[in-house]
Order: C-alpha cells, then sequence, then structure tokens
C-alpha cells in the first residue's frame, strides 16, 4: 500500500514547524512529508523590521531549511504556490503540481491595503527578506542622495503608515539606525524626519495604555512624530496624502497599516474573512476534513473578546503541534484534539535595549522587557532545533 502523502504549504513558524512536528510525531516510513517554499530557508517574520532599518544583517534572520528538518525523512521543494485545487486535491506550483491525502496551508499573509490608492505601487511593506533587504537599501541610497541633489527635505522623510505593532517596532529601530546614516552621509539629524501615521486615536490601538505612553515618550524622545487620528487615504510617487487633505512629501513610504491572508486562499475558492479561513475547532478547513489551516492563514476566536485573535507568531508556532498530532490522529484513526491558544503575553521592541510587553498580568519596560523579547525569540529557536540553533541564530546577549 503507498504511504499517506502530506504536503505543508509554506515554511514561515506555521509551516516549518509543523514540518518539524511531524517528523517528530511520524515514523520515518509512516507517511510522505513535502514541504514546499518559496525560498530555501526559514525566515523569521518577526525580526523582519530590524533587517529593513538595517540595524540587524538579514542572514541572521534567515535560517537554511536544510539545517532545521532532516532531508532524509521530509521532501523539501523550493518553489511557488500559485494555485490550491480544493476539489481535485491538487496543488499547483510555478514549475510543477503536486497531489496529497492531507494538507497543511500555512502561506502567511499579505499586506492589507484596504484599497487605498496607490498604496501597493508606491508603499514598501515588511513581508520577507527580499522585501526589507529592499526598503533598507532604498533608505539608504536616498541618504546618499541628498547632498548630491541639492538637499531636498523628501529624501530624508521617512512615513511609517499603521502605528500597529509593526509600524512601532520598524520606528524604533529607524531611531537607531538613522543617526548612524546622519553621521555616514553628512547629514544633521534634525533634518530627518520619521513620521509614523496612525488612523485610530492612539498609536497600538487597544494595548495598554500605560506601555502605550511609554513607548511614545520613548520614541518621540528618539525623534519619531507620530500624527494619530489621521488616516492615510492615498500614496503616490511624492508621498502620502491624509484625509485631512495634507500632504507629506516622502522618498520613502513603508505601509504597515496591516494584513489579510494570502491571497492564493481567496482565490482557491475557500470561505475567508480578510482572506482569513475561519476554521474548526481542530484547525481543518470547514468541508475539507483533510485540510489544515495554520498561522495568519488562519482565523480562530477569542471566545471571551468575542473577536478574532490577532495573527502572531506566537500562535502559529502552537498551531503546529495541533496540526501534527491531529494529522497522525486522522492517519491512525484516533480522536482530534481542539485548539486553545496559551497566549503568554505580547512584547514589543522600541529599539536597541527597549521594549514595552505584558507578560500574563506582568507589565515590562525598557531593558526588562527587551530581554524578555530575546528571550521569547531564543525560545522559538529552541523549539525549532534545540540548543545548536540557538547558539547559532540566537540573541545572546540579553542586556
Ligand atoms: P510566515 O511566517 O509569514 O510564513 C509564510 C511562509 O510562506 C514564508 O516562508 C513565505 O516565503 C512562504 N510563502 C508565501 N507565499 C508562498 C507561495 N506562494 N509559495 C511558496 N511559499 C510561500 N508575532 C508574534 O507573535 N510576536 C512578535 O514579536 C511578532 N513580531 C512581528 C514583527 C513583524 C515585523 C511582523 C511583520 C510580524 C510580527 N509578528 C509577530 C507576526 C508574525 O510574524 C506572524 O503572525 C507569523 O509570521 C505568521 O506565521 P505564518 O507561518 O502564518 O507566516
Ligand atoms: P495591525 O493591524 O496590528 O496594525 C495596523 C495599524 O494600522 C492599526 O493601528 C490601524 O489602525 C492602522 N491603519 C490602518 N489603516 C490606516 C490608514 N489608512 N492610515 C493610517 N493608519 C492606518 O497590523 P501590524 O502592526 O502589521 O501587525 C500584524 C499582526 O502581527 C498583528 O496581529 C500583530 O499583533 C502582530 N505583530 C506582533 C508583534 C509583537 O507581538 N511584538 C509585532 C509585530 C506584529
Amino acid at each position: 500500500m503507498s504511504k499517506p502523502k502530506i504536503l505543508i504549504l509554506g515554511g514561515g513558524y506555521g509551516g516549518i514547524m509543523s514540518a518539524v512536528r511531524l517528523q517528530k510525531e511520524l515514523g520515518s516510513d509512516e507517511a510522505e512529508v513535502t514541504l514546499v517554499n518559496k525560498h530555501n530557508y526559514h525566515y523569521q517574520t518577526t525580526w523582519l523590521h530590524e533587517n529593513a532599518a538595517g540595524t540587524l544583517h538579514h542572514d541572521k534572520t534567515r535560517i537554511m531549511i536544510d539545517n532545521i528538518i532532516d532531508m532524509n525523512k521530509i521532501n523539501f521543494v523550493q518553489d511557488t504556490v500559485v494555485e490550491l485545487k480544493k476539489d481535485e486535491k491538487r496543488v499547483i506550483l510555478e514549475n510543477q503540481e503536486l497531489t496529497y491525502d492531507y494538507l497543511v496551508i500555512a502561506l502567511g499573509s499579505d499586506p492589507e491595503t484596504f484599497g487605498i490608492q496607490g498604496l501597493k505601487e508606491n508603499a514598501f511593506s515588511i513581508r520577507s527578506i527580499n522585501s526589507v533587504r529592499k526598503i533598507r537599501e532604498h533608505i539608504e541610497y536616498a541618504f546618499a542622495r541628498y547632498n548630491n541633489e541639492n538637499q531636498p527635505d523628501d529624501l530624508i522623510t521617512i512615513v511609517v503608515g499603521g502605528a500597529g505593532f509593526t509600524g512601532i517596532e520598524f520606528v524604533g529601530e529607524l531611531a537607531d539606525r538613522v543617526p548612524e546614516l546622519c553621521r555616514e552621509y553628512d547629514i544633521p539629524r534634525e533634518k530627518v524626519r520619521i513620521v509614523n501615521i496612525e488612523a485610530a486615536p492612539t498609536v497600538l490601538p487597544g494595548f495598554d495604555e500605560e506601555l502605550v505612553e511609554y513607548a511614545i515618550n520613548n520614541l518621540e524622545r528618539r525623534g519619531i512624530e507620530f500624527l494619530v487620528n489621521t488616516p492615510i487615504k492615498e500614496c503616490n510617487t511624492d508621498g502620502v496624502v491624509l484625509a485631512n487633505g495634507e500632504e507629506i512629501k516622502a522618498a520613502t513610504i513603508v505601509w504597515t497599516g496591516g494584513v489579510r491572508g494570502n491571497h492564493l486562499v481567496e482565490e482557491a475558492g475557500f470561505e475567508t474573512m480578510r482572506g482569513r479561513v475561519k476554521v474548526d475547532k481542530d484547525l481543518r478547513m470547514p468541508g475539507f476534513e483533510y485540510i489544515f489551516v495554520a498561522g495568519d492563514c488562519a482565523l480562530i476566536i477569542d471566545e471571551e473578546a468575542n473577536r478574532p485573535y490577532p495573527p502572531t507568531a506566537q500562535i502559529a508556532i502552537q498551531q503546529s503541534y495541533t496540526v501534527a498530532r491531529n494529522i497522525k490522529a486522522l492517519m491512525h484513526g484516533g480522536k482530534l484534539e481542539e485548539f486553545k491558544p496559551d497566549i503568554k503575553g505580547t512584547v514589543a521592541s522600541l529599539g536597541k535595549g527597549e521594549a514595552i510587553g505584558k507578560v500574563g498580568n506582568k507589565k515590562l519596560f525598557g531593558a526588562t522587557a527587551s530581554a524578555m523579547k530575546k528571550v521569547i525569540d531564543n525560545r522559538y529557536l529552541f523549539l525549532l532545533g534545540g540548543v545548536p540553533m540557538v547558539i547559532k541564530k540566537g540573541k545572546l546577549k540579553l542586556f
């Protein structure tokens, strides 16, 4: 009898950890497991804002896939998924087609642009190693041009659209990086504008007020300008247009205004909300008992708060454990488990040695929060590849 085929799409938190967990849960001859990913490396999406600002090299953020999974146990296919043929149990890649008995969709997210005119064409987003390398290079080149081109203000104006966690973490890194760029390119720091624009009445809407205040004070002191209650309504080659009609001219616009599930899921005809599938409690696609969804493509409801959990790496990682155990249960005829996220807290970095966070009921500020963030990152690396992975890729200097 042929072995069941398990196909995992996406090598981010949800996908690579599903592969790692299946490798542990299943005997080597039990199933044919295939992981498909665009690149031959896994990257930590949660560090991309550092690479975008240029405060951390992207080689620290990415890990070659053959350093994580046992290639004798799992087939790795480096290719791009272009279509999910849900009723035919087929997946079309750029260079081949694959079939499966069990499918794990873990393709991450796309930027949510809310149909804002010109955003897709003119703004950068913090999504992948390729996208953040471009942002870093673009900012540096704009600074390099400044003294060659009559010192136009827009070359050294950076607009960050959206002050959720991604926006805040990114401007925190820029607050560290820009003074270095100013020294490098002979530009007075006070001439540079970094403007973080937020539609809601406050930055980090919904987060603890005291922590938000700490973040704002800290970042303003380090030269970040905030505009709140100020939706961006248009983006063009010169900059952004705000809902109040004001224009801000900027050579660099980075959109951090939110995410939606990978477009391929919606395009396949699955029912989605902002591109995310409201999965069954066991993480299966409603109506498809052999398809699981993990990470940013999956929508799960926080029943206490009666709203979706925000998509996070924390949840994607936890889901991979349930996905692997449930696929094993399906193969063995066992009972499937329900996924219950165990939210340990939220910690957001504000740059080198600075962060804010809430872990349980405890609020963390400054160096303590920053050390906690590194502990969280190192813990993930430990789950991925044990102590050797922590030593190789971890952030070992906590303070
Ligand atoms: P991803 O990790 O994004 O992985 C998706 C994978 O699919 C990628 O490897 C991609 O290359 C691959 N892929 C995509 N399309 C295709 C295709 N067509 N074909 C083949 N492969 C494809 N969450 C936290 O919990 N804590 C944090 O501190 C935190 N910080 C963040 C900081 C930033 C800057 C950002 C942007 C997000 C942060 N998040 C954080 C959110 C977190 O990164 C996401 O929720 C998490 O990455 C989701 O995991 P995923 O596996 O669904 O997607
Ligand atoms: P988000 O949806 O959390 O925040 C987007 C922000 O953009 C919101 O505050 C929104 O009001 C604002 N916005 C939307 N439209 C706008 C407009 N037209 N003009 C100005 N502002 C506008 O998105 P995100 O920050 O990219 O985060 C995505 C997910 O990743 C979230 O679930 C988040 O929790 C997670 N994340 C977590 C961390 C962390 O835990 N440290 C870090 C980054 C991201």
